[in-house]
């Protein structure tokens, strides 16, 4: 007799409705990525995680980091690498995506990257950058996920955005320049797919304490002329009403949420975690 497959760990009945399907979280090596792709394998979705990949450590990295997240959560997890900073990457990934676990059904575009600096000596380089990462990688990736999820008539696409895609910060003119951008493209592409099953929207954390933050600190103090802690204190913080960093876990609730079936009519929104930042 057939014996009855364990509920993979961390899977409660009513996340069931995940089973079977497949996720793709874009720049889920470290930081917010990484902890939306571990909700999303607690939750039973087979799970492909991604980082640019850019020397064999960070590879074996990646590989070491979905095997422990497979063993973890019972699910399938793996590491493809891309550099989103092309503009072919993100439809390779999508194939890839699928020909190693399964087509594409939910699409979080998380890859970003931070410069500070004020407008006039902004790097060239880096606008280019920031802006073919974080904005022109989730259009790529939105590009060749919607005819799949069209096709399946489901679909769920989450672009994290940031408190930046509705706010503005001075020395971050790329930041938020793409961020903006990116809270634009979720809106258009949520009308356009509307009728289709699938919902398209934004998360606007405030400052979750990640590498990309940890690494602007120094930056934001040389800028501004500061101490690493009054950076800390009376620029990041200072944000936010509730003096808190929010959490990567945090976000990755608000991911899963909006995944849900239950949230099959949230389309189009851009939801600020931000401790009351953009309240006031
Ligand atoms: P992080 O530096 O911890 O992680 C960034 C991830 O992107 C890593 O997995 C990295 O490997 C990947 N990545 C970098 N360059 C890449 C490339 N060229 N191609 C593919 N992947 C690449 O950063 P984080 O703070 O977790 O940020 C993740 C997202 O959240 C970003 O879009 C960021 O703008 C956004 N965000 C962060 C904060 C915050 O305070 N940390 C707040 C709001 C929004």
């Amino acid at each position: 007799m057939q014996q009855p497959r364990l509920q993979p760990r961390g899977v409660s009945p009513g996340a069931s409705e995940f089973a079977g399907k497949t996720a793709l979280v874009t720049g889920s090596t470290s930081g917010i990525g990484l902890g939306i792709a571990k909700a999303f394998a607690a939750v039973g979705l087979k799970v492909a995680i991604n980082g640019s990949g850019a020397t064999p450590a960070k590879i074996a990295e990646g590989e070491k980091l979905a095997a422990g997240l497979a063993a973890r959560y019972e699910t399938e997890v793996v590491f493809l690498k891309a550099d989103l900073r092309q503009p072919a990457e993100a439809p390779r990934l999508v194939s890839e995506v699928s020909r190693a676990i399964g087509p594409v059904d939910v699409l979080v575009n998380n890859a970003g990257v931070q410069h500070v600096s004020a407008v006039e000596d902004f790097p060239a380089d880096k606008w280019d950058e920031i802006i073919a990462l974080n904005l022109s990688a989730a259009f790529h990736a939105t590009r060749a996920v919607v005819p799949g999820m069209k096709a399946r008539k489901w679909g769920r696409i989450v672009n994290v955005a940031s408190a930046h895609a509705l706010v503005a910060s001075p020395m971050k003119s790329a930041y938020v320049a793409a961020k903006h951008g990116l809270n634009g493209l979720t809106k258009t592409v949520a009308l356009e797919v509307a009728e289709h099953g699938i919902t398209v929207n934004a998360l606007c954390p405030g400052y979750v304490l990640t590498p990309l933050v940890e690494r602007q600190i120094p930056d934001t103090a040389k800028a501004r002329g500061m101490t690493e802690m009054e950076v800390v204190r009376d620029v990041l913080l200072k944000a936010q009403p509730t003096r808190q960093f929010v959490t990567a876990e945090e976000v990755a609730a608000a991911a899963v949420f909006l995944c849900s079936d239950g949230a099959r009519s949230i389309t189009g929104i851009a939801l600020p975690l931000d401790g009351g930042w953009t309240a006031q």
